[in-house]
Parts: structure tokens; C-alpha cells; sequence
């Protein structure tokens, strides 16, 4: 019988490829899913429960009916500027949620959990390799509720043998190859997706966010990481804690930073057409830089991010931008 894996979130972004992987590696991933944020059309592996983190009972009734070997927890609001607005709504949700979820997996004695984290935790640190042994300070709401959510599994852990790995996400890009599932927000916020809307007319033009950064051409750096090798991680994480290796944590990202104006000449060059840009103030609580310093996943979990290019992010995504979405 194949092994059981509630997905918090799995019918978001990055939780429905990890849907997809996770069934293509024989396990069954169950959607856990509030469709605050999420879209039914994207839960293609699998099946779907809809529920939201804070509610308890029907987190209950879920592990009971399905006996998940282990959670993924994919399940946030992720806005950074959002957070800065609305912080009460992210501790809410994320923080408070995860809580909920935490208890509930204990509860039901599901003692393995995969987490999606972020760099955001980390904040501007000038010069600081950011590796996972450095210390985190991070700027805005969305990575103050990340933070918390790591420090409660270690509490959890001590006390109630919660084994867990942590993923800190650097920017996640790209989509499914195959074109089954892609990354479809609204509104949308991301760079990526924005700027193809803003090459093919579906946007005036991208605002980039602050050109005046102390970065070579003044505008943020950020390590961008497939999504589809960014859940072969998760994966490899679940064997991990499933080969009772112990909680540990992760960052995912490449190594290599691209600016904003890097990644609008990739897609500019991948699409053949211009990207209109509007150069804008920078974005309350966005880093200046963002780029992993660490190669463990790939020393340990022997994670190898083989699609991580900005070339064949941004070819992937286009696909997907011009086939696919969720508003069927
Ligand atoms: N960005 C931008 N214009 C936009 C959206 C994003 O210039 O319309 C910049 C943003 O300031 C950051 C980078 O692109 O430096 C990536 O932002 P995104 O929101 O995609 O991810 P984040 O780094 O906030 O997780």
C-alpha cells in the first residue's frame, strides 16, 4: 500500500508540484487546502479536503480518516509586501495556523513533518554567507511568521518527538514542464509571472521595485530555484526524516544571484519581445540580496537543482503563462 502524505497547501503553487512529484515517487498526497488562496483545478494528484489550518476538528477528522505518515506544509499566505500592511492576518494564519496543524498532527501521533520556511528569515545580512548556521533577522511579517513556525517545531520536537526539516526557500520560479500545473496567483505579486504579463499586454509594464540598492545595477538580488527541483527536495527531505536521519534544516536555493533587470533581459530574450518597465520605489521590507551560501541540501540530501536556470525558469513559466491556468 502506498504511503500517505497530507499536503497542507497542495492546492497552491508549489504544493500542487509537490502533489505531482509525490505521486510519481508512489506515494498519495491528500490536499489539505482552505482554497483561500488555492485553486480546486490544481489538485490533479491525489485526493482533496478542503479545510482551513485554524480549524481543528476538521484537521481531526482528516488525519483520522487518512493516517498520514508525514505532513507537508505548504500552506501560508507569502506576501511580503501583504505582511507589511496586514501583519495581524499572516500571524494569524501562518503562525496560529501552523499551531493548530502542529497539534493536530501530534494529536493523531503523525511525528514527521516537512516545512516550507524561506530566506525571508534571514533579512539583510551585508556580507554574511547565509548559510543555515546564521543567524536570522528578518525584515518584514511574512519572515517574522516563518521564524516562529520553525522555532515551535523545535519545541515540539523536545517535547512531543516531532521530527521535522525545514526548507528555506530562496525565490521559487518556473513551472511544471509538462504543463499539468503551474504558478497562477491572483492578484498576482510575483516577479516572474508579472513581467510575463507585462510582455504579452496583459499589463502595461512591470514596475521594478527600487533602482538605487547597492547591488550592480541597483536593483535586489535574488537566488531563483525551479519548482520542480525545489519539490524533488522535499521528496528526497521525506526520505530523510523516513530513514529517521533527525530534524534538520535546508536551504534551497543555487548559490547564484540574479537582479531584477537580469531576470527582465532573460525573459526579454526567452520571449523574443521587449518587457515594458516603469522604474518604482523600492517595496517596504523587500532585502537587498538573497542568495544561499550553503551546500548542504546537496551534500546531505544529495539534492541536485539540474532545471535551476534563469533560461529554463523563464521558459517553463512562458509555457505555462500561455496554455494554463486555474480559471477554467
Ligand atoms: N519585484 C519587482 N517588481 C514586481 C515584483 C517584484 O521589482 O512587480 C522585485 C522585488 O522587489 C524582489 C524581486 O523582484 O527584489 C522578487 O520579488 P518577488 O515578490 O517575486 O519575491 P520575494 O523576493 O519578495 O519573495
Amino acid at each position: 500500500m502506498s504511503t500517505t502524505i497530507l499536503v497542507t497547501g497542495g492546492a497552491g503553487y508549489i504544493g500542487s508540484h509537490a502533489c505531482k512529484v509525490l505521486a510519481r515517487a508512489g506515494y498519495t498526497p491528500v490536499t489539505y487546502d482552505s482554497l483561500t488562496t488555492g485553486w480546486r483545478d490544481a489538485v490533479t494528484f491525489g485526493p482533496f479536503e478542503e479545510g482551513d489550518l485554524l480549524d481543528r476538528e476538521r484537521l481531526d477528522q482528516v488525519f483520522a480518516a487518512y493516517r498520514p505518515a508525514a505532513v507537508m506544509h505548504f500552506a501560508a499566505l507569502s506576501q511580503v509586501g501583504e505582511s507589511m500592511t496586514d501583519p495581524g492576518t499572516y500571524w494569524r494564519n501562518n503562525v496560529a495556523g501552523s499551531l493548530t496543524l502542529i497539534e493536530a498532527a501530534v494529536a493523531a501521533g503523525c511525528l514527521n513533518f516537512v516545512f516550507s520556511s524561506t530566506c525571508a528569515t534571514y533579512g539583510d545580512q551585508d556580507g554574511v554567507v547565509l548559510d543555515e548556521g546564521c543567524a536570522q533577522y528578518p525584515l518584514n511579517a511574512y519572515g517574522a511568521s516563518k521564524r516562529a513556525i520553525e522555532d515551535m517545531l523545535e519545541n515540539f520536537e523536545a517535547s512531543h518527538g516531532l521530527r521535522h526539516v525545514i526548507f528555506r526557500y530562496f525565490n521559487v520560479a518556473g513551472a511544471d514542464p509538462d504543463g499539468e500545473v503551474g504558478e497562477f496567483h491572483r492578484p498576482e505579486t510575483h516577479l516572474i509571472p508579472l513581467m510575463l504579463d507585462a510582455v504579452d499586454g496583459k499589463r502595461d509594464a512591470l514596475t521594478i521595485f527600487g533602482t538605487d540598492y547597492d547591488t550592480p545595477d541597483g536593483t535586489c538580488v535574488r537566488d531563483y530555484v525551479h519548482v520542480m527541483d525545489l519539490v524533488d527536495a522535499h521528496v528526497l527531505g521525506l526520505k530523510w526524516l523516513q530513514d529517521d536521519k533527525g530534524s534538520r534544516v535546508f536551504n534551497l536555493g543555487t548559490g547564484t544571484g540574479f537582479t531584477v533587470r537580469e531576470v527582465v533581459n532573460s525573459s526579454a530574450a526567452v520571449t523574443n519581445r521587449e518587457v515594458p518597465i516603469i522604474e518604482g520605489d523600492r517595496r517596504p521590507g523587500d532585502c537587498v540580496a538573497l542568495v544561499s551560501g550553503s551546500t548542504r541540501a546537496g551534500q546531505e540530501l544529495g539534492w541536485q537543482p539540474a532545471r535551476s536556470t534563469l533560461d529554463a525558469m523563464i521558459t517553463d513559466a512562458w509555457r505555462w503563462h500561455q496554455t494554463g491556468n486555474y480559471e477554467r
